[in-house]
């Protein structure tokens, strides 16, 4: 039977360590629930009292190691592993229990702007290789899988090819071993669900996480797609997790959380940026504090965040603040 979820309660009750590993299982039981779609009275419970603290930034890290503009950080999967390797590893130190892997631009598409088009297969390979040395079981490896840009090139893709792409890159990761495929930093609902479908077709649990920061309120996509729309069509779509990340400063993500939460009993993803990005002394600095970050953390997951990161700008410092705040480490 479907059931819908209670609302979270108000309070969630964080005590003891020990819990974090306890989260840690649930949510391995969170996916096989959730991939299984029917036994969603256990997965009511499970996602009422935990929650599971993802990685932050990575194009941040990639920076401090000296990457170059216009280069491609997928690419490092290839040139310098170790990089990617130690990346990966400081966010598990940091109190990460799911990592993405470095192939959020590894579609052919994607790949092709930068001139490796034809290293999809490798760079999705290692990727994954990199992700499962670094976290030695200590934490579950997502496929990360960006969008491919395609409404910035001037070449026609048809919903088809776009359909290939995704599903090429998918196959790849679910080959080398992820434990679900995570879209992130999507701006394009009928892309999103194209990509989706070629996900799921490989039968991997999957999520979908778009970039809410258009509009007055600055709570559409760049297409103007609504929180609601979108986690109604990726629920009907058959998403495993939905969710927001990027774009906004954490503050703007209590409302578009519990928008999202209002519009579908899937479990809910936010990884909001570290704020504004500015320049001091020739460094980028972002305008939201780790502290304040982890602040806003623990409200997100008051609210019924089911996994909270970061993206732009959360280094691993704020994931090792928002896991101390929240007491997972
Ligand atoms: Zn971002």
């Amino acid at each position: 039977m479907h059931t819908q979820f209670t609302n979270p309660p108000a309070q969630i009750q964080i005590s003891g360590s020990d819990r974090c590993q306890l989260r840690f299982d649930n949510f391995q039981k969170i996916i096989e629930l959730t991939y299984r779609y029917t036994m969603n009275e256990n997965l009511e419970k499970i996602l009422t009292d935990s929650f599971t603290i993802t990685d932050g930034a990575w194009g941040t890290q990639f920076r401090e190691f000296g990457i170059g503009p216009g280069e491609c950080p997928d690419g490092w999967n290839l040139s310098s592993p170790r990089i990617v390797e130690k990346i990966a590893r400081t966010y598990i130190e940091a109190g990460s229990k799911i990592i993405l892997t470095n192939t959020f631009r590894a579609n052919r598409i994607s790949l092709g702007s930068y001139g490796l088009g034809e290293k999809v297969r490798e760079i999705n390979q290692a990727g994954v290789k990199i992700a499962l040395n670094a976290v030695r079981k200590r934490a579950l490896v997502f496929g990360s899988v960006g969008p491919t840009g395609k409404m910035f090139t001037s070449r026609y893709i048809s919903d088809t090819e776009l359909f290939d792409v995704y599903s090429e890159q998918a196959q790849l990761l679910v080959d080398a071993g992820v434990d679900a495929v995570m879209l992130e930093s999507m701006i394009d609902l009928a892309e999103a669900k194209i990509a989706l479908k070629a996900i799921k077709e490989t039968g991997i649990p999957a999520g979908v996480s778009m970039v809410f920061d258009a509009g007055r309120e600055k709570d559409l996509t760049m297409m103007g797609n609504t929180p609601e729309q979108a986690a109604a069509e990726f629920t009907m779509a058959g998403a495993d997790i939905i969710g927001a990340n990027c774009g906004l400063g954490i503050e703007g993500y209590i409302p578009i959380l519990k928008r999202l939460r209002s519009s579908t009993n899937k479990p809910i993803w936010i990884k909001p940026s570290a704020g504004v990005p500015g320049i001091v002394q020739g460094n980028v600095v972002y305008s939201t504090s780790p502290q304040v970050f982890a602040q806003y953390a623990k409200v997100l997951v008051t609210h019924g965040a089911s996994f909270i990161g970061g993206c732009c700008g959360a280094s691993p410092e704020y994931i090792n603040l928002v896991c101390k705040l929240l007491k997972t480490k």
